[in-house]
């Protein structure tokens, strides 16, 4: 990228881990004008179009659920306001309309809209808007790097799922809506990935007390950790599943929510959907997405972000592992974190007040290197997250540079 200015980046963020296809495709360009000339938009309670009807087939080929249905929306909020209502509208449906409460994970991020800014678990953002929210209940985040479980890690997929029912329990299991959580953590908790077993022990729990399970894709879906969705590892078959920036690379703000084919058919067959947007199901949102799907596809980006992340682990693993102030490296795909911390032994992070994420975010940018920050998720206060997430088209000698760059960026430390 390059600025006004003439300071040439490389973008090892993808934005906001959202450009999976890379910048300035001219396929995805012609797709959009082309829809735009053909129609450019209709409202949704009159009109289906083929675009839409195209896209959202597309899509129900490819999630990890059975013959799903796809809600089409304006970016990650909008597609997890839409969910929540969704299992809502479930439960209701189905003739329990005591069940409304959702449960979700600390250090966790779901959206800024009030709906879903309740269900994220990340408090620096909650902070000025408490008054409005507080009807999320909590279960603690999954870190392995910080895990707090005695039997750490063979027990850890018992340890969550025993606390999840806790919860459900405690809360009582007939008023509990949904499970929601980011299948791999993403900003918020420094992609953690969860021990093995995790999902399948989750879902079993939930499913046990009639709770939907909402797999949270926004950051992870198309790609980005080496396979369509991040479910596909865990083979989590998802009741409700979210997706958004890699959907449409960021070349239109485009959001998902996607609805197994089971719990489409209780809420059409019960009270429907009381829901929508002026925006929801815009026909060039949904060509620009399927011309995407195709990049992907022909690019073979999938397999690129397995072997392209793996190069990009090793690299930064190499480059920064014995650093003083590197904690952990840690990731899938080309969805990466680096935690810095100010003791190692310890693992004690930085003071808030010493804007370390900050510095080295702007040495970087100094430097011609564009990452994603993410601060406060250690204790809600303090904690440094640098976030890498590529466009998936990333080249060899361009990760060289990027494990330069941040090498070099790190010496704001010394
Ligand atoms: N969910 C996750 C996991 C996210 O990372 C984000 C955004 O970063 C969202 C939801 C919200 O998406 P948006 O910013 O498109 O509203």
């Amino acid at each position: 990228m390059t600025d006004a200015l003439g300071q040439h980046y490389l973008d090892a963020a993808g934005g906001a881990i959202t450009v999976g296809i890379g910048h300035g495709d001219p396929a995805v360009a012609a797709a959009m004008a082309a829809q735009a000339s053909t129609l450019d938009w209709v409202h949704a309670s009159a009109f289906t179009t083929d675009s839409v009807e195209t896209y959202a087939a597309a899509i129900a080929a490819l999630v990890p659920m059975d013959l799903a249905r796809v809600f089409l929306v304006s970016g990650g909020s909008e597609a997890m306001e839409s969910a929540l209502k969704m299992a809502r509208a479930y439960h209701l449906a189905r003739g329990e309309p005591e069940r409304s409460v959702i449960i979700a994970r600390g250090s966790s991020y779901h959206g800024n809209t009030r709906g879903a800014l309740d269900v994220s678990g990340r408090e620096s953002l909650r902070r000025p808007y408490e008054p409005w929210l507080g009807q999320t209940v909590r279960v603690p985040g999954v870190n392995e790097y910080r895990c707090p479980n005695p039997t750490h890690p063979e027990g850890c997929a018992a340890f969550h799922a025993a606390q999840l029912e806790e919860a459900i329990l405690d809360t009582g299991a007939e008023t509990v809506a949904a499970f929601v959580a980011e299948t791999i953590g993403g900003a918020a908790s420094g992609v953690a990935v969860p021990p093995d077993g995790y999902w399948e022990l989750i879902t079993e729990v939930c499913r046990r007390h009639g709770i939907l399970v909402v797999a949270d894709e926004v950051m992870t879906g198309f790609g980005r950790t080496g396979e369509w969705f991040a479910s596909d590892h865990f083979a989590l078959r998802p009741d409700l599943l979210v997706a958004a920036k890699g959907a449409s690379s960021g070349y239109w703000p485009l959001g998902l929510a996607i609805a197994s084919g089971p719990v489409h058919d209780v809420i059409v067959g019960g009270g429907g959907l009381v829901h929508g947007f002026t925006f929801s199901h815009h026909p060039i949102g949904a060509r620009v997405g399927l011309a995407v799907l195709d990049r992907i596809k022909e690019l073979r980006l999938i397999d690129r972000a397995r072997t392209q992340g793996g190069k990009l682990l090793q690299g930064v693993s190499a480059a920064l592992s014995q650093h003083p102030n590197v904690g952990d490296v840690r990731g899938i795909g080309l969805l990466l974190c680096v935690e810095l911390v100010q003791d190692r032994a310890s693992r004690r992070p930085f003071p808030r007040s010493t804007l370390v994420t900050e510095r080295v975010m702007a040495r970087a940018k100094e430097l011609g290197l564009l990452l994603y920050p993410s601060t406060g998720n250690v204790d809600g206060l303090n904690g440094d997250y640098l976030l890498l997430g590529p466009p998936l088209t990333i080249l060899d000698d361009e990760i060289d540079l990027i494990v330069d760059r941040f090498s070099s960026a790190l010496t704001v430390l010394a």
